[in-house]
């Protein structure tokens, strides 16, 4: 036994020596993506299989020490950085990344939590199938992460979250046990559906191991646009009738400023094709061919109605892409200006117009030298509204005034991205008493001791 911790010399025994990082070998894992939250951990462990994670949750909770589980560590809210204590153990799923099987009949693949987002997403392509999941992190997001967070993105419009893709799941409980529901089956009513305690709960219930997710057929056209709007209202009339002109085809209707697309031109030298207040980015896709057509008709209408100033229609896959990396590029801008206070909200679309009026009235007064980057996916009433030029001691008060706006909308202060740590203290102060009790018993019942990701989601005892 070496003289560092025991629990160490059993981590080790259990997955190899080279499987437990500790000192400056952990730095990558101990910081988010942001750079934001900056945890202590005892170690980093690496386990290559379910029965080692099994292993060492078992091991960690004989000693009384809790774990922090992490995938591609790009979560937007602290949730898979340790404290600062020098106690917590990370379990890192990096190594776990096998993609067990795909079933290109019944449109599902099996995958262990470790793989990466894009790669799932590749072998999918290769059999015409899609894991509808876009989101600007999906070279490094992992499965388990996504499950974990119940990630949105920019396909939510037409396939929903990561929760309705999700069939059957492995999972590692707080005691070491393993739960295996890897069933590929659309149909499944026998029980509780006990899958849903650990997607979105940001593993704070167990750790995911592996999933069965539902694939669906990877449209072969797709359409896709950019068109400054005069205001808001125009956005929305525009939206409702794209739901009547291209249906169940629209897959992505995202609202982006334009003060973001400046911060885009500055900071990445990309230029948009069109400029205005506001700007859409909105895409069909389709496996029939007459869907440009459709598109064509929907511009045309927009210019005839007044909602549209201007705009373009790719004429090639190269040049949706780089409409797309318009998008994808704003939160890497915004980063290099310097960053932000961020907030990720949804109101219900038809008051998305009053929201943002009165969380501006509200920030004028609050913090006047604030500038905005607002985008997001319009089409799901969710808005990333980001607070620039303003201190970090601002945050609080920044918080509290943008929340309460969202609260009087009977809007989210977490649309995707979850609590973390970073909103607990928000989500503790808004929730009603009901929800803090059933919380509550749900995280005592899975997990009694707290030991998985104290700290997250659910607020510490007061
Ligand atoms: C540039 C960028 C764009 C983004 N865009 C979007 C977006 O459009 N929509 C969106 O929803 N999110 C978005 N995100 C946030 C992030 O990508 C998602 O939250 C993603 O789902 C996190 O996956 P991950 O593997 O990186 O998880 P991590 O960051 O490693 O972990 C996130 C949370 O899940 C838990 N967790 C991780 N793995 C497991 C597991 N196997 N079992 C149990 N718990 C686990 C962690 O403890 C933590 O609480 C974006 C992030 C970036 C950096």
């Amino acid at each position: 036994m070496s003289d560092e911790a025991p629990l160490l010399d059993t981590l080790r025994s259990i997955c190899g020596d080279a499987a437990v990082l500790t000192g400056g070998d952990m730095a990558a894992y101990a910081t988010d993506w942001r750079d934001m939250f900056h945890g202590k951990p005892l170690c980093v462990v690496r386990p290559a299989e379910t029965a080692e994670v099994a292993q060492c949750v078992a091991a960690c909770a004989e000693t009384g020490t809790a774990i922090v589980p992490q995938g591609g560590n790009t979560g937007l809210a602290g949730g898979a950085t340790p404290d600062d204590s020098g106690t917590q153990v990370i379990v890192a799923l990096d190594r776990m990344t096998a993609i067990r099987r795909i079933d290109p009949v019944g449109m599902t693949i099996e995958v262990e939590a470790g793989a990466i987002l894009q790669t799932v997403k590749d072998a999918a392509g290769d059999e015409n199938r899609l894991l509808p999941i876009s989101l600007a992190a999906e070279g490094s997001a992992r499965i388990g992460g996504l499950i974990a967070t119940n990630a949105g993105g920019v396909d939510v419009l037409r396939y929903g979250m990561t929760r309705g893709l999700v069939l059957g799941l492995e999972v590692v409980l707080p005691d070491g046990q393993i739960l295996s529901r890897l069933r590929h089956l659309r149909k499944d009513n026998a029980g509780y559906d006990l899958k849903q305690l650990f997607i979105g709960t940001e593993g704070t219930l167990g750790i995911v191991t592996a999933a069965v997710l539902r694939l669906v057929p990877q449209p072969r056209h797709r359409a896709t646009a950019l068109i400054a709007v005069p205001d808001i209202a125009s956005a929305i009339a525009l939206y409702a009738r794209a739901q009547d002109e291209v249906g169940e085809a629209l897959s992505a209707f995202e609202l982006i400023s334009g003060a973001g697309l400046d911060l885009v031109a500055e900071h990445m030298g990309q230029t948009a094709p069109v400029t205005a207040d506001w700007v859409l980015l909105i895409e069909a896709g389709s496996s029939l061919p007459s869907l440009r057509e459709a598109a064509e008709k929907l511009l045309e209408t927009a210019f005839e109605e007044g909602w549209a100033t201007d705009g373009v229609l790719a004429e090639s896959e190269a040049q949706a892409d780089a409409l797309w990396q318009l998008r994808e590029s704003l939160t890497e801008a915004e980063g290099k200006a310097g960053g932000a206070i961020k907030h990720d909200i949804s109101v219900p679309i038809t008051g998305i117009a009053a929201f943002l009026q009165e969380a501006g009235n509200m920030l004028r007064a609050v913090a006047p030298e604030a500038k905005f980057n607002v985008f997001g996916h319009l089409g799901d009433g969710n808005l990333h509204y980001n607070v620039m030029n303003v201190t970090r001691e601002d945050a609080a008060k920044v918080n509290a005034a943008v929340h309460d706006v969202v609260a009087a909308h009977h809007g989210s202060i977490s649309a995707e991205h979850g609590l973390g740590q970073y909103r607990v203290a928000e989500w503790a102060r808004l929730a009603s008493q009901p929800e803090h009790d059933l919380t509550r018993r749900i995280k005592d019942a899975l997990d009694p001791d707290g030991l998985i990701n104290p700290g997250k989601v659910v607020p510490k005892r007061g």
